[in-house]
């Protein structure tokens, strides 16, 4: 049974924090951790007052908590910019790991629950690692999620597991262009801050 692996169970708890028009353009996903812990960060997200919610959340277990459906527009960036495009909210999904990247790496069951929650939605979206990011990186100013080595190994993992699926475009200019937003991001001076999303700018 090697290489077999059991799905991770995945269960709703619906946050009424998102909107549902316009429909979310789903180009790509947005990765977060959460720094409280699993239960405390569902909870929190409940609350329509947080006025902020991931998608996806998954604990260190692996079992993933489904707060959004990913047709609908979910708070988690606030204000952002990826690709030169403002209100990343609206097209990319936002999957969170409960706990701290900067404290703790993510576990090994955390990365292959994200990529089992990735697979079918890879292949229906064509999506690629172009559109792969994670909070730091569209709002390099605010927010420090995630840590930059914990990054490195997700994104290795899903181009282990999915390859690039660059465009031929995306292959001559897009790498260039990410790896130079990596590098200004590295450069700019992070204030440590609680990702717990992100309110501002995330009204609808
Ligand atoms: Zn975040």
């Amino acid at each position: 049974m090697e290489g077999k692996i059991m799905p991770f169970p995945e269960f709703n708890a619906a946050s009424p924090n998102h909107a549902t028009l316009p429909v979310h353009e789903r180009r790509g996903v947005c990765f977060h951790h959460t720094v409280m812990p699993f239960g405390e960060t569902l909870a929190f997200m409940a609350r329509p007052e947080s006025r902020v919610s991931y998608h996806v959340v998954i604990a260190a277990d692996g079992a993933r908590a489904r707060l959004v459906a990913d047709e609908h527009v979910a708070w988690h960036a606030g204000e952002s910019v990826f690709h030169g495009r403002e209100g990343c909210n609206a097209f990319l999904l936002g999957v969170s790991f409960a706990g701290d990247t900067r404290l703790a790496p993510l576990t090994e069951a955390q990365v292959a629950s994200a990529l089992e929650w990735l697979a079918p939605r890879w292949e229906e979206l064509s999506w690629s690692l172009h559109w792969m990011t994670d909070h730091r990186q569209i709002a390099p100013s605010r927010k420090d999620d995630l840590a930059p080595a914990e990054w490195a190994r997700l994104r290795a993992a899903i181009a282990g597991r999915f390859g690039t699926g660059y465009s031929a475009a995306e292959a001559q200019g897009g790498v260039v262009s990410q790896a130079a937003q990596l590098a200004s991001s590295a450069a700019t001076t992070v204030e440590p801050t609680r990702c717990a999303a992100s309110s501002a700018g995330s009204m609808p």
